[in-house]
């Protein structure tokens, strides 16, 4: 238990005003169309940039110290297609084109949080909100009405493990600029 170690699970992420979140909960619910899956909570909807593991205060206030000092820009995402990853029968929505400012984000992160001795994530950065995960049956279409998105800060969350899914806290989040 976190409690016992002193020890919490983080990560990094965008995160989606409520607006934009029900209404990402709201096309997956369109796009499963009555098949099971287990759906993200529309609350829980998010964009993992980097992610650190059970870590300690230490790392965490470390991590915290790299997060502010990025100077980056803020931009849009249009979120306009569904994937499903078949092997996880993961649902996910994310941009077909996103800003080079996206993909520059995770990757900064990730490296400014290499001397805080955090390894970085090895497999490209692939955009995504994962809406679901073990949906049964055939992908959905591929294409949405796309959804626009100003992203102008990013958020350091917690994450307890529970049998009924994950519960996120935000702890902290930093600016984006211009
Ligand atoms: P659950 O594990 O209960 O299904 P979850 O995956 O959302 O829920 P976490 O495992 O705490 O909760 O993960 C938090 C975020 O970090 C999620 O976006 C998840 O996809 C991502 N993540 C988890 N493990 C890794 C990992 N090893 N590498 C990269 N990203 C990860
Ligand atoms: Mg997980």
């Amino acid at each position: 238990m976190p409690e016992d170690t002193g020890k919490q699970r983080l990560f990094f992420a965008l995160w989606p005003p409520p607006g934009l979140q029900r209404a990402l909960a709201e096309r997956a619910r369109e796009a499963l169309d009555g098949r099971r899956a287990r759906r993200v909570p529309a609350e829980n909807l998010h964009v993992t940039l980097a992610f650190l593991g059970e870590v300690d205060a230490r790392t965490r206030e470390c991590a915290e110290e790299a997060a502010g000092s990025l100077e980056l820009p803020s931009f849009t995402l249009a979120i306009d297609r569904l994937g499903l990853w078949a092997r996880r029968g993961l649902l996910w929505a994310g941009p077909s084109r996103a800003p080079e400012a996206l993909p520059a984000l995770a990757a900064e992160l990730g490296r400014s949080l290499e001397p805080c001795g955090l390894e970085r994530d090895r497999r490209p950065f692939r955009a995504h909100l994962t809406l679901a995960r073990k949906a049964a049956g055939q992908p959905p279409r591929q294409a949405m009405d796309p959804l626009e998105w100003r992203v102008d800060r990013f958020v350091l969350v917690a994450s307890q493990l529970g049998p009924g899914g994950s519960a996120y806290t935000l702890l902290r989040e930093w600016p984006l600029h211009g």
